[in-house]
């Protein structure tokens, strides 16, 4: 099965279809924390989250919100002729405040005539009834999508990364979000310490039946200044060669609902920070991988679902 050139359904072809043309994301700072990293949970964050809490390329938290989507803009239209946009709120818990000073940041967002969907990441702990009912009345002015870092189903793992949340708790945000219309994208890790092949193919499986619009693959990163850092530096843990993940994600994919959008199939991590897989630095050399693999092995998105 086919979507356009891919043997799986990329959000740059559902883009392409909604839109006419290639929609560029714009990473933004709504200067907010996390109630892992504030105290309320814990101090020091999952364990894999750097300092700039998962937004190592979001703009300045301090600015304005036209101000950041104007500078992500002139970056962007350094490199190319782009016209439409996800104003992509990026950077630790964007759903961590009043829901008044969230509305602002939101409304600010989309407000702009270049942005055509608004992207909001966060934990699913942090959907209170009032910030859904806002995310739902701004779904009505432009689409929203809320990006869930759920990671893995293993609660043993959960544990081990510090994420704070129950999987019945990402479970209530998915089915809440579903009921308001509003599509969810979930965010997962593979390739995390003391997880096996057949675990990530479970959660990612888990994924795949619940009614969510996308999902991210995102290969685990080792960054300096993390407690996983550490960890791996004192204790070096086994991580995927290039081969294994490009294998791990065919699998995954085979997996999934040909129905669910794929928004990310191998990782960005900061390259000043990267300690390690120091291969994921060639983006492009993965994502050749993996399309070559997928046509080699004649498979693609949801041939086993
Ligand atoms: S929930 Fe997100 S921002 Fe908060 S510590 Fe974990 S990865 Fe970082």
């Amino acid at each position: 099965m086919f979507w356009g050139e891919k043997r799986y359904y990329s959000v740059d072809y559902y883009l392409k279809q909604a839109f006419g043309e290639k929609v560029y994301r714009l990473a933004l700072n709504g200067g907010m924390t996390c109630p892992n990293r504030d105290g309320t949970l814990g101090s020091r964050g999952c364990i894999f989250c750097s300092a700039a809490g998962s937004g190592d390329f979001a703009q300045d938290g301090c600015a304005p919100i036209p101000e950041q989507l104007a500078a992500a803009k002139g970056q962007l239209r350094n490199k190319r002729n782009c016209r439409k946009f996800i104003a992509y709120f990026q950077a630790y818990t964007n759903t961590y405040a009043p829901v008044e000073k969230l509305r602002k940041l939101f409304m600010d967002a989309i407000k702009d005539p270049d942005v055509v969907i608004l992207s909001i990441a966060t934990r699913p702990d942090c959907l209170s009834g009032e910030v859904l009912k806002l995310l739902e009345g701004l779904n009505r002015i432009k689409p929203v999508w809320v990006e869930l870092g759920l990671q893995t189903v293993h609660s043993e793992t959960s544990r081990f990364i510090r994420s704070g949340f129950t999987l019945e708790c990402f479970h209530q945000a998915v089915f809440q979000l579903h009921q308001r219309g509003i599509p969810s994208i979930v965010h997962v890790i593979l390739g995390l310490p003391g997880e096996s092949g057949a675990q990530m193919l479970e959660t990612v499986s888990h994924v795949g039946r619940l009614p969510v619009f996308g999902i991210k693959l995102q290969l685990l990163h080792v960054l300096s200044g993390t407690d996983l850092g550490t960890l791996y530096r004192e204790r070096p843990f086994p991580l995927f060669t290039q081969e294994e993940y490009c294998e791990m994600v065919c699998r995954c994919l085979e997996l999934l609902p040909p129905s669910i959008t794929i928004h990310r199939l191998t990782g960005d991590g900061p390259k000043e920070l990267l300690m390690a897989p120091l291969w994921s630095r060639a983006k492009r050399s993965v994502l050749n991988q993996i399309h070559q693999t997928l046509k080699e092995q004649d498979t693609w998105q949801g041939k086993y679902f």
